[in-house]
């Protein structure tokens, strides 16, 4: 519990408002684009492209877009 934590819940930030996190980090779904990087719901009409996820796995780029919710 912080002195910052009064947000209430109906107050969240949006999927999309949130940091990209590695794309190591991110589920099989997400990776693919087909799930928001951030809760992890199914997209399907309206998500929003946020930008990219990066990172690598030895010689492999596994750099790829990450949608968020709508
Ligand atoms: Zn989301």
């Amino acid at each position: 519990m912080t002195v910052a934590d009064t947000t209430p819940t109906t107050m969240r930030a949006l999927c999309r408002t949130e940091p990209i996190p590695p794309a190591a980090d991110l589920s099989w779904e997400a990776t693919a684009g087909r799930a928001c990087y951030a809760c992890g719901k199914q997209l399907t009409l309206g998500a929003v492209l946020v930008g990219r996820a990066v990172g690598r796995m030895g010689a492999h780029v596994l750099d790829t877009d990450a949608y968020a919710c709508p």
